[in-house]
């Protein structure tokens, strides 16, 4: 069915009360154009690869459009914005299309961001950039690549309109290409969306909505009321913690970590100003407009979870007689990431198991690393080649993005690489099953801001063969690809200070 191209007849802009979601189509767009997809996200679905090169299919994920069955919405939600109740947030550049039973008898729901106003855009347009478009496509893809829980990405196709904004480079208004991604999850339900009817004291939408969540996205719990919410959180809690060990073991950055971007799911949501570990730096954000306070640095990631699920927990309150199940939740989320940071330490070290002093010997290395400025990528990627008979900078040297800084520690590195290669005699492992298990748990390859922003700066001259490079590179993300070594290297000094590559605003 096509949509009508009547850009007067937009929705209402409102306080929506009493409901989780509001109906709203997607807004047609000039000239869509397929920019990239993803082929595996495209099998699950059940695309064939005609489906995917018809022009049928860039103009249903533009947003020009809908299939038999879709019903399009746009969800209803609030959140923390920055430490801060932000009240009513909700969809406003996101329109879902509805759900699908995949080729893979998954159940996906497929939603656009991008595509235009909903009740919820507030001030703003409902579209995005190309630039912030390609980023959270690449980024989404990769991410499922290297084992890290997160919402999926179908599509990137070109809208052919302007988009203005106004923060990025220089203040001044500018046009920039569109550009719709077609987001994929199995829910796209968030922290806020319990908190909006928590605020308005709506209880019985909160209870509904939780009830929904139970049935569709956690149907393995059993039981019922207050025991049955309690596992759930529980649940919720676990999750993300093994989602915050999996970003501390990859060097991601989540940039704008807001309740309403806290998936119930435990998964990776809302790719805005994230960022990737170069030097390894625990107070580094790459989020601008988090510049003065930085609460959203690397290092804080753990806490700041545990400071979103506590606001969970007290929007979930109306349904439980006491706090001692939430309490008990937000305990396993403690539990959890203890154990997962533990397992990282065991893989990313290449140990049979972590022992009593093998936290304190990576945190000494983080240190180390911090104080030298090397790039955590390379360093643990050739610290797997270490040779524990002789343990030596050799390889080393190439994380180092700063010659006299790695002279200035060099005893003290060599002194942590003999403590480390004595551990690892008094290990179980031999060097082949010690390697094989560093190079599953520390990646070549990551999706560095500056190897995005090469790949938009092609996307702005028309040249999509970055993009998909990118994307090509990220799918084997811990094998080494010959002829592929630029994607594995330091951050150069282009990239340094340049926006997009190391620094991003929030405006896309
Ligand atoms: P974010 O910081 O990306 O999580 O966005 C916070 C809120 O702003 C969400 O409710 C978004 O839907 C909304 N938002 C961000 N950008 C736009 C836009 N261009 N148009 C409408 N709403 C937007
Ligand atoms: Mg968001
Ligand atoms: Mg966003």
């Amino acid at each position: 069915r096509e949509l009508p191209g009547d850009p007067e007849s937009g929705p209402r802009l409102r306080q929506v009360h009493g409901a989780a979601w509001s109906r709203v189509s997607p807004t047609p767009v000039a000239a869509p154009r397929l920019l990239a997809h993803s082929r595996e996200m495209a099998a699950a679905l059940g695309f064939a690869d005609s489906d995917v090169r018809s022009s049928q299919f860039a103009r249903v994920f533009a947003g020009n459009a809908l299939l038999e069955g879709m019903d399009p919405f746009a969800s209803n939600y609030g959140g923390h914005q920055f430490g801060q109740w932000a009240g009513q947030l909700g969809d406003g550049r996101a329109i879902s299309l509805g759900e699908t039973i995949g080729a893979d008898g998954a159940r996906w729901e497929l939603q656009l961001k991008g595509a235009g106003p909903t009740p919820y855009s507030r001030r703003a347009d409902g579209r995005a950039v190309l630039r912030s478009s390609i980023r959270e496509f690449l980024c989404s893809e990769a991410m499922h690549h290297l084992g890290v829980p997160t919402t999926r990405a179908l599509s990137l196709v070109g809208t052919g309109e302007a988009v203005e904004r106004d923060m990025f480079y220089d203040g001044r208004p500018r046009d920039e290409p569109g550009a719709v991604v077609c987001r994929v999850s199995p829910s796209f339900i968030r922290f806020g969306s319990f908190e909006l009817p928590a605020s308005r004291g709506d209880t019985a939408l909160l209870r509904r909505l939780a009830d929904f969540t139970l049935r569709r996205d956690f149907p393995h719990l059993r039981g019922s009321g207050e025991s049955l919410y309690g596992d759930w959180f529980g649940e919720v809690c676990e999750r993300t913690a093994l989602l915050v060990a999996h970003w501390m073991r990859v060097g991601f950055v989540h940039g704008v970590l807001n309740t309403d971007n806290m998936s119930i799911l435990g998964l990776t949501i809302d790719y805005g100003p994230y960022g990737w570990i170069d030097n390894h730096d625990p107070d580094w954000t790459p989020n601008t407009t988090d510049a003065h306070g930085r609460r959203y640095r690397f290092g804080w990631q753990p806490r700041v979870a545990h400071w979103n699920l506590s606001r969970l927990a007290q929007a979930l309150a109306p349904l439980f007689g006491d706090a001692a199940p939430l309490q008990a939740g937000l305990d396993r989320y403690g539990a959890a990431f203890v154990a997962a940071d533990r397992d990282n330490v065991a893989r990313k070290f290449g140990l049979a198991e972590c022992r009593e002093g093998d936290p304190a010997l990576a945190a000494q290395l983080y240190e180390l690393l911090h104080a030298a400025e090397a790039d955590m990528t390379i360093f643990f990627r050739a610290l797997a080649d270490l040779d524990a008979d002789e343990p030596a900078l050799g390889p080393l040297r190439d994380a180092f993005y700063d010659q006299a800084k790695l002279r200035t520690h060099e005893t003290a590195f060599l002194d942590w690489l003999a403590r480390y290669a004595a551990r690892l005699h008094d290990d179980a492992f031999t060097p082949a099953q010690r390697r094989a298990r560093m190079n599953a748990a520390n990646p070549c390859y990551v999706p560095r801001n500056w190897l995005a922003q090469r790949a938009i700066d092609r996307a702005h001259e028309g040249d999509l063969e970055g993009v998909n490079e990118l994307l090509e590179v990220m799918r084997r993300p811990y094998e080494e690809q010959p002829g592929r070594e630029d994607f594995a290297a330091r951050r150069p000094d282009w990239a340094r200070d340049r926006a997009g590559c190391s620094m991003l605003s929030c405006s896309s």
